[in-house]
C-alpha cells in the first residue's frame, strides 16, 4: 500500500506515523480547545462580556425606568447550557461510547464543566485523531466555536490585508482568502490565486 494517505482534515499527505490526521491539524484543534478553557480562556471572557453595561457604548442600566438592556445575544447563546459546553460534552459522550467507557459525569458550574470537558477531550485527542471517523467534523466544529467566541467577545481581528502590486504599478489590497480583485487603475481582473501571486507592494513608511 504505497498510495499516500491524506489527512482527513486538511488533505495534506500523511507521514507513516500518522493514521488519518496530520500532526499539524491535531495540534491546531488542541490549541483551539486550550484557547476555550481556563480562567483566562475564551469561555470565561464570554461570561465577562455578558455583564450588563460591560463593553463599549451601551447606556448605563442602573436607575433606568425602562427594562434593563438584555445581555448581548451572541455571547449568551455560546455561554449558556446548549452552547459551547454542550457541544463539547456531546463529542465527549460520543468518544466515550466508542471506547466503551461509562457515560461521563459533569461536575460543577458551566465553566468547570467546560474545563473538565476540554481536559478529557485533550486526553483522548491522540486516540480520536487516529481513530475517529468524524474527527474532521470535530476539528471544524471546535474551530467554529473559537471563531464565534472571538467574534462575540470582540476579539476577532479583521482579516489581514496585504498590498500587492499590479503590473501597472498600482497597489492592490487583498486578503489571503480574496475572491479576486480588479485593479482600479488599469481594470485588469485578477482571480484569487493570480492576485496572491502578484509581487508584494513596497511598504510605505509607517
Ligand atoms: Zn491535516
Ligand atoms: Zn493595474
Amino acid at each position: 500500500m504505497d498510495a499516500l494517505a491524506a489527512c482527513i482534515v486538511c488533505t495534506r499527505g500523511l507521514y507513516d506515523t500518522e493514521t488519518q490526521t496530520c500532526r499539524l491539524c491535531t495540534e491546531k484543534v488542541a490549541a483551539d480547545l486550550r484557547a476555550l478553557a481556563g480562567p483566562d480562556g475564551l469561555y470565561a471572557r464570554l461570561a465577562d462580556s455578558l455583564a450588563p453595561g460591560s463593553g463599549s457604548g451601551g447606556p448605563a442600566v442602573s436607575g433606568s425606568r425602562t427594562a434593563p438592556l438584555p445581555v448581548r445575544l451572541g455571547p449568551l447563546s455560546l455561554a449558556a447550557r446548549g452552547g459551547i459546553v454542550t457541544v463539547l460534552q456531546t463529542w465527549l459522550v460520543d468518544w466515550y461510547d466508542l471506547l466503551g467507557y461509562a457515560h461521563p459525569r459533569w461536575d460543577g458550574d458551566l465553566q468547570q464543566q467546560l474545563d473538565q470537558a476540554v481536559g478529557r477531550l485533550l486526553n483522548l485527542l491522540p486516540w480520536a485523531a487516529e481513530n475517529h471517523g468524524a474527527f474532521d467534523e470535530f476539528c471544524s466544529e471546535v474551530a467554529g466555536l473559537v471563531h464565534q467566541s472571538r467574534a462575540a467577545t470582540g476579539e476577532e481581528a479583521p482579516p489581514r490585508r496585504i498590498g500587492v502590486q499590479c503590473t501597472c504599478g498600482r497597489t492592490l489590497k487583498v486578503t489571503l482568502d480574496t475572491a479576486g480583485v480588479r485593479c482600479p487603475g488599469c481594470s485588469t481582473q485578477y482571480g484569487p490565486s493570480e492576485a496572491l501571486r502578484l509581487p508584494l507592494a513596497e511598504r510605505r513608511a509607517a
